[in-house]
């Protein structure tokens, strides 16, 4: 039987990439009366978070994207989390080195940055050189035993050409000496995606591999892997990226990519849903309007086109909008109740707001900003006693990029940022503050824009900061 996956990697908001990829590997399932498999690939356990994780899979809920197998569902086939399949990794990473396909390696982070910096000044592609891969066995085992940090490298050849058999594309050529000898196990005794991948997408019994173009680069290593292993390649299908109206890869610095932000914004699932299968793939008809049901009917992988699908929030509106018509006033009523009393959403704006009013007909206007997507400030609210326009410009834009690079998003990190770029400035934090509170809450004073900031989540606050620069 069909077998899917999607593999996120708990690392941030819950990316729309992913629920695309999701998307397409569901339907794909679904048609051919598989399973779809939800895994957590968190072996990074420096950006992976639990939190995350959790975000992803509410994510997918929200969009009516459900999975067969998960961390959370169970399944014949788990762990499903690839921190908890340790030992895993470490049985077959010994396999390939036991086979001479992989090689412990103990070369210095100083050594590769060495060996690195000679290739890109004679404009060879930089890659491992070898050295470890000759060290006699006896050697090798010898500094191994004695506990000597090290990574475990797979050998590739030099040269030829790696033929790639793609879904979409027919067969891919990529040469051999593209690629790297890549590390598969980490010193930390820890796998690399590569080693993990192969060996879940195996053990899980994934006869079908649709995942982001941004992979197919690497594949020759995954194909290789499978040869090493004498194990069956699953089909590859690389699906093409989302991209910003201007042809760049969708990104969250041009705009908002978690699904946290359309759900806040008020998109309803099923808009969100259609509008990401509309995404490099049409119905028979070309109809516009469809539901998940009807887009499972009528799949056709091969009716997803190779140009990057564009995705366009003003687009996915006018999708919306035809949604929010087609309910009955009940269901309209519905929807808007779930969306803007929603208790995980509404419950911690409570203690900011509970202290501040007298009677709650005074909410809308302290705290409607929670609710609304842009905020829509007037010019004056930006006038500054002692700041030019242009200033004013160079403090929204400096805090607006450094938020983009914030791993965490939290108050405390949020206020240090802020700080920062007041310190950078040489302005004092409370000249800072009136600029960012009108840009994030519409309005002068309101409740602590960073309480506000932290709850309105990274993507809906940089939208309003990006707002108030346009
Ligand atoms: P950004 O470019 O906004 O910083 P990112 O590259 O950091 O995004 P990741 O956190 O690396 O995003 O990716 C999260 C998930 O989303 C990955 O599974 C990735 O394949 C997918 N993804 C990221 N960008 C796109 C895209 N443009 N189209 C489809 N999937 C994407
Ligand atoms: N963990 C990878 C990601 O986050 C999975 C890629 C794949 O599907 O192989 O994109």
């Amino acid at each position: 039987t069909v077998r899917t996956r999607i593999a996120p990697s708990p690392t941030g908001d819950p990316h729309v990439g992913t629920a695309y990829i999701a998307l397409f590997n569901l339907c794909f399932a679904r048609q051919h009366g598989g399973q779809f498999i939800l895994r957590i690939e968190d072996t990074d356990q420096v950006r992976s978070s639990r939190e995350s994780e959790q975000q992803i899979f509410d994510a997918l809920r929200w969009l009516g994207l459900e999975w067969d197998e998960g961390p959370d569902v169970g399944g014949p086939h788990g762990p499903y989390r690839q921190s908890e399949r340790r030992e895993i990794y470490q049985k077959y990473s010994a396999e390939l080195v036991d086979k001479g396909h992989a090689f412990p390696c103990f070369c210095s982070a100083e050594r590769l940055d060495q060996v690195r910096a000679e290739q890109q000044a004679n404009k060879e592609t930089p890659r491992y050189d070898g050295h470890c891969m000759h060290i006699a066995p006896e050697e090798t085992q010898r500094r191994v035993a004695a506990g000597e940090s090290h990574v475990i490298r797979m050998k590739v050849p030099s040269e030829g050409i790696c033929e790639v058999p793609d879904m979409l594309r027919g067969t891919v050529e990529i040469p051999w000496d593209r690629m790297d000898m890549q590390v598969l196990m980490k010193a930390d005794g820890l796998p690399t995606y590569f080693l993990a991948n192969v060996v879940d997408d195996h053990l899980m019994g994934i006869t079908h591999v649709l995942r982001g173009e941004e992979w197919l680069p690497s594949a020759p290593k995954l194909i290789k892997l499978y040869e090493y292993f004498g194990w069956e390649q699953p089909q590859l299908c690389y699906m093409p990226l989302l991209r910003n109206p201007d042809k760049s890869k969708l990104s969250k610095r041009k705009n908002p990519t978690s699904v946290t932000f359309y759900e806040r914004m008020g998109y309803l699932p099923e808009a969100m849903l259609n509008y990401l299968g509309r995404m490099g793939w049409s119905m028979p008809d070309e109809r516009e309007q469809f539901t998940l049901a009807e887009m499972i009917e009528h799949f056709d992988i091969q009716r997803v086109s190779l140009g990057g699908p564009i995705f366009d929030i003003e687009k996915l509106s006018w999708l919306n909008g035809l949604w929010l018509r087609a309910l009955s006033p009940e269901q309209f009523a519905e929807a808007t109740m779930q969306w803007a009393l929603n208790p995980q959403y509404l419950m911690p704006i409570i203690p900011l707001v509970q202290q501040r009013v007298e009677t709650l007909s005074q909410l809308p206007q302290l705290a409607g900003f929670f609710l609304s997507g842009g905020v829509a400030p007037s010019a004056e609210l930006f006038q500054h006693k002692k700041l030019s326009a242009d200033d004013v410009r160079l403090v929204l834009q400096l805090v607006l990029w450094k938020l983009e690079g914030l791993r965490q998003w939290n108050k405390d990190n949020i206020t240090a940022i802020i700080n920062a770029v007041a310190a950078h400035l040489e302005i004092k934090l409370r000249d800072i503050m009136p600029l960012i509170f009108p840009a994030i809450t519409g309005q002068s004073s309101s409740v602590s824009v960073l309480d506000a900031m932290e709850l309105l989540g990274p993507d809906l606050s940089r939208f309003r900061l990006r707002q108030a620069l346009e």
